[in-house]
């Protein structure tokens, strides 16, 4: 059995489709995304959930979650209904227009109980988000009373550096900063090598030989991210650091059956050597000679299995987490 008795703090993530298609995106969003989002009564399911296991307060982040501002209000309607409150909310700032507009949607999002918004400061947005609408935001938010979780101001300079009007390439940052700019970022940015990180960061890894990754295997302990797991539209719960894994909510509150989600229990109990055995034994797969570390062997034998085998496994959901990387 798969199971959890109590969770801290974590996040809701009510939609995966986003504006843009960031390098650094650990969730895998993007446009290409289906316009789903979550609804009043997965809300509702998910908020009473969370309050019963002593999480009494979440952020929300998506994908971009005020890219239909209009669908986020009954989301937070359902954590008032639940006495949850909100941290802050994550936001891009792409929906940013002008001042006036702005202020109206930041005025419903304070009555609904929300008084900070985290804005995405960095480069990897800055591919696809120009500059104004971050300031445009930021101001609009200091003059509605709304507060400011810039994430994060180091950047601030280095986009103040390019014109803001229109979005700029990574590398047109290496152009100007150095080559090694590119590199640097994940160590300024904290990031968390997962999702499409890895795969942008992969070509500039260390390669290590299969052997060795299994000869140091030890158990992902994914259940025990009590501080900042999340859960997702479809009810489910995504473990701290490792996107595209998850088990439904409820079904994890009352132990879930670990035949149902073969590859989740696996990371948890014995590592990536356990998840290498299911693969190889049950769907024929071929480990290569050398991977850019344990991570990068996982997401492999993931892609494998959703994308090669299209196995509908219930712990790789979404399964547009794969396609769409
Ligand atoms: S091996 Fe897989 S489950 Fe374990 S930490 Fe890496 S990505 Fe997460």
């Amino acid at each position: 059995m798969l199971k959890i008795n109590g969770l801290v703090s974590g996040g809701i993530i009510t939609n995966y489709k986003c504006s843009s298609k960031c390098r650094h995106c650990v969730y895998a969003s993007s446009p290409s995304w289906p316009n789903d989002y979550m609804t009043a009564s997965t809300a509702e399911e998910i908020f009473s959930i969370l309050k019963r296991l002593g999480c009494h307060s979440v952020h929300i982040g998506g994908g971009e979650p005020l890219l239909q501002p209009k669908k986020i209000f009954p989301v937070l309607e359902a954590a008032a209904k639940n006495n949850i409150d909100i941290d802050y909310i994550e936001t891009n700032a792409s929906w940013y227009k002008d001042e006036s507009s702005t202020k109206i949607i930041l005025r419903e999002l304070i009555k609904h109980g929300v008084y900070t918004l985290l804005i995405s400061i960095d480069p990897y947005h800055n591919e696809y988000i120009p500059f104004y609408k971050v300031k445009g935001l930021v101001s609009a938010c200091s003059k509605a009373n709304m507060r400011v979780f810039p994430w994060l101001m180091d950047f601030w300079d280095d986009l103040d550096a390019l014109d803001d009007s229109k979005p700029h390439s990574l590398q047109e940052y290496a152009d100007l900063f150095g080559e090694d700019y590119l590199w640097n970022l994940p160590k300024r940015y904290g990031l968390n090598l997962r999702g499409r990180a890895l795969k942008t960061y992969k070509p500039m890894m260390r390669m290590e030989s299969f052997e060795s990754i299994i000869k140091n295997s030890l158990p992902c302990n994914l259940l025990s991210g009590v501080y900042h797991f999340h859960v997702d539209l479809y009810g489910n719960f995504i473990p701290q650091s490792c996107s595209g894994l998850s088990i439904n909510l409820s079904e994890l509150v009352h132990g879930a059956d670990a035949n149902k989600y073969p590859v989740f229990y696996r990371l948890e109990t014995m590592g990536i050597k356990g998840l290498v055995e299911f693969a190889v034994e049950e769907y024929g797969y071929k480990p290569k000679s050398k991977y850019a570390g344990k991570c990068d062997l996982c997401y492999d034998i993931r892609n494998y299995l959703v994308l090669d085998q299209k196995a509908e496994l219930s712990d790789l959901q979404p399964a547009d987490h794969y396609r769409f990387i």
